[in-house]
């Protein structure tokens, strides 16, 4: 058994159910974004009041809360900082994640002592003596750049013990340091810097000879085009051990903007990963590997953490599509023995085998749709989404397990 303090594992939450299905299923902290001054601007940004609440609900659960206030700002928004910072003194999170050194400056003058300051990753913090200045500038943790090794975390965390060390370890990746690229506001007015990004390295790419507009040759890099900046996702399920040893105190999931399934799945596995590591077992069990291979992802790399030096393993470059073996289909709004009520988020039909899953991966269990009520009793064939309905389980469920489905197409 190992005794050293948990890695933290971090997740995503673009609203209030994202983050209740997060600590439900196993996430330590979440971080969310502050209404005007987040990156994800795309993401279901909650308002001040929604978060004033979470922050009181999560404060008694011994849970964390983060705030993320990682825009970049222009001189005109150094008065808006202040006066945000000053609000978030009403909420008292754990901590705020800034990537813009003005913004540390605002937060050391005016945040009230005990919330503690993050350092993004979009500062893009590489090296040690990175670290040790920005440990003089007052910053807690270091949420490192995606672009490091683990062996050079190993130096950091060795030169600035003192630091606490982030990292991501699932989701995507950019293929520019991360939100440093132009190629979405040059080419649709969206800028990744202001959360925005529209994933133009993500297409697929001809190439056009300038007096012959028109023609375009395609560079062949397989039968079906040429992917070139496509990056592969980022998944460090079976590297939990390595992490540990590095000297990672927190992992942290991408995904502010994704469904509550894909946080679920990431959330529990990245858990029981957690888990598994500190009772003793190096790799996690393939169970844990495989709920990981369900919800809708790239193919997989472990970026620059494992191999720095050989980015051909990090770009994708047959298809940009993303794979998806299973369909979600609604989540257990409660259970009265074996009569669940259904709130549908996918169409879903009598005769479908599905798979009601919750917080331990250990539990999952099937079932088939047999017989299908609306709330008011009539019987159903199907359901679409926003419906609610209620299905006889064999195994029963628990409020918040959710239900899926083999994509048939896909699996
Ligand atoms: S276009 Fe691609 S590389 Fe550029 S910011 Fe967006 S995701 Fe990152």
């Amino acid at each position: 058994m190992r005794k050293k303090h948990k890695v933290q594992l971090v997740a995503p939450a673009g609203n209030i159910e994202k983050l209740r299905t997060a600590f439900m299923y196993g996430a330590d902290a979440v971080y969310i974004g502050y209404p005007g001054m987040s990156l994800r601007s795309y993401a279901e940004n909650l308002d001040f009041s929604d978060i004033k609440r979470i922050s009181g609900e999560t404060g008694k659960t011994g849970k964390k809360l983060y705030l993320a206030l990682n825009a970049y700002l222009k001189e005109a928004d150094l008065k808006k900082a202040r006066a945000a910072i000053k609000k978030i003194n009403a909420i008292k999170p754990a901590a705020v994640i800034i990537s813009d050194a003005g913004m540390i400056k605002v937060a050391r003058r005016f945040l009230c002592p005990g919330v503690k300051i993050h350092l993004s990753t979009q500062a893009n913090t590489l090296n040690s003596s990175a670290a040790l200045f920005w440990k003089k500038s007052g910053v807690d943790r270091i949420i490192l750049g995606r672009e490091v090794s683990l062996k050079d975390i190993r130096s950091i965390k060795k030169a600035a013990p003192g630091m606490e060390l982030e990292i991501f370890c699932h989701g995507a990746m950019c293929v520019s340091y991360s939100g440093r690229c132009l190629l979405s506001s040059v080419m649709t007015g969206r800028s990744a810097n202001e959360g925005k990004c529209t994933h133009p390295c993500r297409w697929k790419y001809y190439l056009v000879e300038e007096t012959r507009p028109g023609e375009y040759f395609q560079v062949e890099s397989f039968a079906g085009g040429s992917y070139i900046l496509n990056s592969k996702d980022l998944n460090m399920i079976n590297y939990i051990a390595e992490i540990a040893e590095a000297g990672v105190d927190s992992i942290k999931i991408e995904g502010r903007m994704k469904s509550l399934y894909y946080i679920a799945c990431v959330v529990r596995a990245y858990r029981s990963a957690i888990d598994s590591y500190y009772s003793g077992e190096k790799r996690p069990p393939k169970k844990i590997i495989e709920e990981l291979e369900k919800i809708s992802h790239r193919k997989y790399t472990t970026g620059f953490y494992v191999n720095r030096d050989s980015d051909s393993d990090m770009l994708f470059t047959d298809t940009s599509a993303y794979e998806r073996k299973y369909d979600f289909l609604g989540v257990v709004e409660n259970a009265d023995d074996n009569i669940v009520t259904l709130e549908v988020r996918n169409k879903i039909r009598t005769g479908d085998s599905v798979e009601v899953i919750g917080p331990d991966i250990g539990q999952d269990r099937k079932e088939k749709i047999n017989l299908m009520f609306e709330e008011n009793g009539g019987v159903l064939k199907e359901a679409n989404p926003g419906m609610k309905v209620k299905l006889n389980f064999k195994h029963g469920a628990c409020a918040g397990d959710l239900v899926r489905k083999k994509n048939e197409q896909q699996s």
